[in-house]
């Protein structure tokens, strides 16, 4: 083998934590960067900041938003230019609240810059009332990012196995579970029902695979 070759196909970098995730990633055919932990999804959000001008959209520097549970790989996508609420409606160490996004109390209307749920309203029992309470709290022009678990195959579908994502005691104490996987499209007319959205479609620089990111806006 010569340099040629290696420069033909140059490994790809993680473009979170910035290494190539080496041959085992290859073999098998796992999605999480063994570095970073990344995922798929993470990868195409971070796409899309760097790339297809969703940073810009967001313009995060001094603004007061809310996440619902970001993991440390999703904190370090968004940075720290904006003053984050991290919350999960389970007990969880580290966050910052217990809420849960069906029933934010707590949170007074009209007081938030803006919103973020990476994968969160599939495992969400009640999702349209999810998006009545972010409409609530979000300034007006405020901003709702979210992406979920989805299938192009078929329409938005229930999922039978509800706790098997997260247990019986997360399920039955806090409504956290796996309820749907929704078809994209459908995701999208249902957002678009709360607020004006636009989606971003990121690539995974590891992949090639594409997710679509949506940025819904309060008017
Ligand atoms: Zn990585």
């Amino acid at each position: 083998m010569t340099d040629d070759t290696a420069e033909q196909y140059p490994d790809p970098a993680c473009n979170i934590c910035g290494k190539a995730p080496g041959v085992e990633f290859y073999i098998k055919q796992t999605d999480i960067c063994p570095h970073c932990e990344s995922r798929e999804r993470h990868r195409c959000v971070q796409d899309a900041m760097l790339n297809r001008g969703l940073a810009a959209a967001l313009d995060l520097p001094g603004k007061t938003v809310l996440a619902c549970h970001l993991i440390a790989v999703e904190q370090k996508i968004f940075g720290k230019s904006a003053r984050f609420i991290n919350f999960d409606a389970r007990p969880i160490k580290g966050l910052d609240m217990q809420m849960d996004i069906t029933e934010m109390g707590q949170i007074g209307t009209a007081s938030m810059d803006g919103l973020i749920a990476i994968h969160v309203l599939n495992h969400v029992r009640d999702d349209r009332r999810a998006l009545d309470e972010v409409k609530r709290v979000l300034k007006p022009g405020g901003f709702f990012l979210s992406t979920v678990g989805y299938d192009f195959r078929t329409p938005t579908r229930e999922v039978t196995n509800q706790s098997g994502d997260y247990g019986a005691e997360a399920l039955e104490k806090h409504s956290v579970g796996t309820f749907r996987t929704y078809h994209p499209d459908e995701y999208e007319t249902m957002l678009n029902d709360w607020f004006p959205t636009t989606r971003f479609e990121g690539r995974d620089v590891l992949n090639g695979a594409a997710h679509r990111i949506f940025l819904s806006r309060r008017v």
